[in-house]
């Protein structure tokens, strides 16, 4: 949290004041080619140089692996910053002073830090306490190596009411302690602690500071465990256990495993399996996605083999597939779970699992039941789940290999449906296909935006294949309808605003600028495919007609097919 004011207009004027040649050059050798600046890629090994940089736009972009974006992309990119620290640190380089924080941004950012503060005294206290008999003898009893307590930072909370609260009175106040989620309040306004007679796990941010807790009990009581209440710093629906430490191995493993528990995740990591991460106690959700997909390809979803344990497994998949993150399934025997499994079978046993991970078609088609009838009428929900597949090739073939499976060929299976737009942090599979790039270099850039409107009347907005352009294609067609001119700043209402930066970058780039010709190939080319997807279609209803003698719904098929079968494009 920054104490400066890190508004939209203050950050443009960061970006426009930062040279975005003078960033990029200190880091790669840049060469001037005609309008632009080229160099070697720093995100991927090359050869000959494919990195270009525009100093009049401010973006760079690279052919090779499609990154692009903009300075402050750049610095947060390759100095792993946050966006505010990327944007402080391009302030003060280029000497732009920027206006201090609101007072109640500055009051969060101190509540923050005081926080954070007492979190740490905590945990000091809690990892000194887990020497102690009983939360050693537990820790020993479930096969936890001393080493391990240490990298984890395991520790203890002693069974009394008021053991930490006693122990930070006059460091931490006790307003903090309660926002910290350390301690609760009884009926008589004292506090008490929450965490008794627990061994605790501390929680850390991605980066790797304390910002939660969780506690196991050591017997075998109901509520086995707890976790610190939701926070100013933590959320638990965006918090993965462990991702401090598995994104180091994500380079070398390239991919990462989730799990349920944190014992299971701290028994994986023991066991060798360091890309481990662990939910807590919620199902996957979209938040846990992004912030993989910024770090991993691919995810490997480790669930319980029960009927509870396979719903999460499909759930997780829709959410990481909404993504486009490869997914694996590994299904555990229902009374099995990843410690016991290690402990009984060791490393080798649990990567030869592992292996047998299943695909996600291969997945779902188990779950679709046994009999063809069976999979035919599980596969609707089935195809729901895939659809939400942004890269239309990949979506296309999961398509394939369920109608495969199921028995129905795939052109049976209907228009897909539109998925909805969602962050992205990798470009390679985003970028809609050259043909759709060049409209949008044309609507978003090369024409003036009255004219956009006009050029795009009559194409509809599902005639694009890629979401981004059909998403922004019905933009353009509501602001038609609403009579007013479609701005690129609007964009970011229904897109996120790293997808449309990208995407930019990549017109600016890559894209051949548009002349009225080129534009009028585009939608005729366009309108054709539009037209072809409707008459296959078509083709289908009507053949189905004839076989069902339905002649009164084949009439109404013929009369649309037949003007379709024949018309020219508009020229
Ligand atoms: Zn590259």
């Amino acid at each position: 949290m920054s104490q400066y004011d890190l508004s939209r207009p203050v950050v443009q004027q960061v970006r426009e004041a930062a040279d975005i040649v003078a960033v990029i050059g200190e880091v790669i050798t840049l060469k001037h080619r005609g309008r632009n600046w080229l160099g070697l890629c720093p995100f991927h090994g090359e050869k000959t140089p494919s990195f270009n940089v525009s100093r009049e736009k401010g973006t760079y972009y690279c052919f090779g692996c499609k990154k692009g974006g903009d300075v402050i992309d750049f610095v947060m990119e390759t100095e792993r910053l946050a966006f505010g620290e990327a944007v402080e640190r391009l302030a003060e380089r280029f000497g732009v002073v920027l206006p201090m924080a609101s007072p109640e941004a500055r009051r969060r950012r101190d509540e923050a830090g005081e926080i954070t503060a007492a979190l740490e005294a905590a945990q000091a206290l809690y990892r000194r306490q887990v020497h102690e008999d009983r939360p050693r003898a537990f820790l020993e009893r479930r096969g936890v190596a001393p080493q391990t307590v240490l990298d984890f930072g395991l520790g203890f909370a002693r069974g009394e009411w008021r053991g930490l609260c006693d122990a930070l009175k006059g460091k931490v106040a006790e307003r903090t302690l309660l926002a910290a989620g350390l301690a609760v309040q009884g009926e008589d306004g004292r506090l008490w602690d929450r965490f008794r007679d627990r061994v605790t796990i501390p929680i850390n941010s991605s980066r790797g500071s304390v910002i939660a807790f969780g506690g196991r009990t050591l017997g075998d009581d109901p509520a086995k465990y707890l976790n610190s209440p939701e926070t100013a710093l933590f959320s638990k629906s965006q918090t993965l256990f462990a991702l401090d430490r598995a994104v180091r191995a994500f380079a070398k493993t390239e991919r990462c495993l989730v799990v349920e528990g944190y014992f299971d995740c701290i028994a994986l990591h023991a066991a060798g399996f360091v890309e481990t991460v662990a939910t807590l106690g919620t199902s996957l959700t979209e938040q846990h996605a992004r912030e993989l997909q910024r770090r991993v390809r691919r995810v490997v979803v480790c669930f319980d083999g029960d009927a509870a344990g396979r719903r999460a497994a499909l759930s997780a998949l829709r959410t990481l597939l909404g993504f486009d993150l490869e997914v694996r399934v590994l299904l555990l025997p229902s009374d099995q779970d990843p410690d016991d499994i290690v402990r009984r079978e060791g490393s080798e046993g649990f990567g030869r699992r592992l292996e047998g991970a299943l695909r996600e078609a291969e997945f779902l088609v188990t779950e679709m039941g046994s009999t063809r009838d069976e999979r035919r009428a599980a596969l609707r929900s089935s195809l729901e789940i895939v659809d939400v597949c942004r890269d239309p090739v990949r979506r296309y073939a999961l398509r394939e290999e369920l109608a495969r499976a199921a028995g129905v060929p795939v052109e049976q299976l209907g228009e897909v449906e539109s998925p909805r737009v969602v962050a992205s942090g990798r470009v390679v599979a985003d970028l809609p296909p050259p043909g759709e790039l060049a409209l949008l270099r044309a609507i978003l850039i090369d024409l003036p935006s009255a004219r956009r409107i006009e050029a795009l009347r009559g194409v509809p907005p599902d005639a694009a294949d890629h979401p981004l352009t059909r998403t922004i294609l019905k933009m353009v067609a509501e602001s038609a309808a609403a009579g007013r001119p479609l701005e690129i700043s609007g964009l970011t209402s229904d897109i996120d605003e790293r997808d449309v930066r990208r995407l930019l970058a990549a017109l600016e780039h890559e894209a051949p600028e548009t002349t009225e010709e080129g534009l009028q190939l585009i939608l005729r080319e366009l309108w054709e495919r539009q037209r072809k997807k409707r008459l296959a279609l078509l083709n289908t209803e009507i053949a189905q007609a004839e076989r069902q003698g339905d002649s009164e719904r084949l009439q109404q098929l013929l009369h649309e097919w037949l003007p379709l079968s024949k018309r020219t494009p508009p020229s």
